[in-house]
């Protein structure tokens, strides 16, 4: 059922994880503060950005100063260090979520379409309390990206997970939905995993995502890889039953096989040892390996998770209410 949300005109955080984006950050700042004029209309006066420095080694810190000491609807968070997109994220949205009635997500380098934030704060006043920014094709892609991404969502789907394909991080939640938010506590993140389980009324817009402004993409394919690996078995047990599915199917393989090699030596066939012993034994070592390098890879999340550790620091803060804590 959706009602009218805000009473009053809502108070809009937007928060930007930036990482080495020295390069863009100027023309970054000045269209992020035009959008938040634009958004006068239906955005409260206070609204504002957030740039979350994830441990940066270029002047990315020194620019968001320098910008949150000339405006003051920029805000900026350093941490300690670089930990990764979804937690510099996740940072900014815990800082924000007393701090607003809306919180947008998106990208430093301005690949996202930002026309579509008017669209989608009038769908969250309408009742939307999530509104996820689609991607409609993949056309700046590369075809091995495009081919990939396509591969991980089908994959993710099949496992269950209730995922919105060509969904990255480009969103808006009410604070509600980011108090929800709070409540999960695992480390390895991937935060477009559980954002359909925060709330029934999710709204959707569209749009084309750009190439970058400036600068070189943060997400080698090593990492995009690690990234998918993480989103898969951090949301599905799948995969370990698949090892259980395997290991029955090859134990009926080798019962047949010894049936067989009966039948034969009954019929006084011979035969050849060589290939009956190394074959079953090469097969089942390598799956044996697979399944072990699977378990593994549940009892590492295991192991990071018991640990509880905090996913970031936040080293300094440019409104100093929090710095060093
Ligand atoms: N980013 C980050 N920490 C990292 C890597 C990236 O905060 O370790 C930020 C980056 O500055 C950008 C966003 O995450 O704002 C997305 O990164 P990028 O544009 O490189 O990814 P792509 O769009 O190529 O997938
Ligand atoms: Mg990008």
């Amino acid at each position: 059922m959706t009602q009218k949300m805000f009473s009053t005109k809502p108070r809009l955080a937007i928060v930007i994880p930036c990482y080495n984006e020295s390069e863009v950050l100027a023309v970054t700042i000045t269209t992020l503060l035009n959008l938040l004029k634009q958004l006068h209309a239906i955005c409260s006066q206070d609204s504002y950005v957030v740039f979350v420095d994830d441990g940066s080694h270029d002047d990315t810190w020194e620019q968001i100063q320098q910008a949150s000491r000339a405006h003051s609807q920029v805000l900026g968070i350093r941490l300690v260090q670089n930990v990764g997109t979804q937690a510099a994220i996740l940072a900014g949205l815990e800082y924000v979520t007393d701090r607003c009635d809306l919180a947008l997500t998106t990208d430093a380098d301005l690949q996202d379409d930002l026309n579509t934030v008017q669209q989608m704060v009038e769908q969250a006043k309408e009742g939307k309390e999530i509104v996820l920014g689609v991607r409609e094709c993949r056309k700046i892609d590369s075809f091995f990206k495009r081919v990939t991404a396509n591969l991980f969502y089908d994959v993710m789907v099949m496992l269950g997970i209730p995922l919105t394909k060509n969904h990255s991080d480009f969103r808006l939640m009410t604070s509600s939905v980011l108090k929800r938010l709070r409540q999960f506590h695992e480390s390895n993140l991937f935060l477009r995993g559980f954002i359909n389980r925060l709330s029934r009324n999710v709204g959707v817009v569209t749009y084309v995502r750009q190439q970058r402004i400036a600068g070189e993409t943060k997400w080698s394919t090593k990492r995009l890889i690690l990234f998918a690996w993480t989103g898969i078995t951090s949301f599905s047990v799948v995969p370990l039953r698949f090892i259980l599915c395997m290991g029955i199917v090859v134990f009926l393989g080798s019962i047949s096989l010894a049936l067989f090699s009966l039948v034969c030596k009954l019929m006084g066939q011979t035969i050849p040892g060589w290939a009956s012993i190394t074959v079953p034994l090469y097969t089942l070592g390598g799956l044996l390996m697979i399944s072990l390098g699977i378990v593994g890879e549940y009892v590492g999340k295991i192991y990071e998770e018991v640990k509880r550790r905090p996913r970031y620091f936040i080293d300094s803060t440019t409104t100093s209410e929090e710095s060093r804590d």
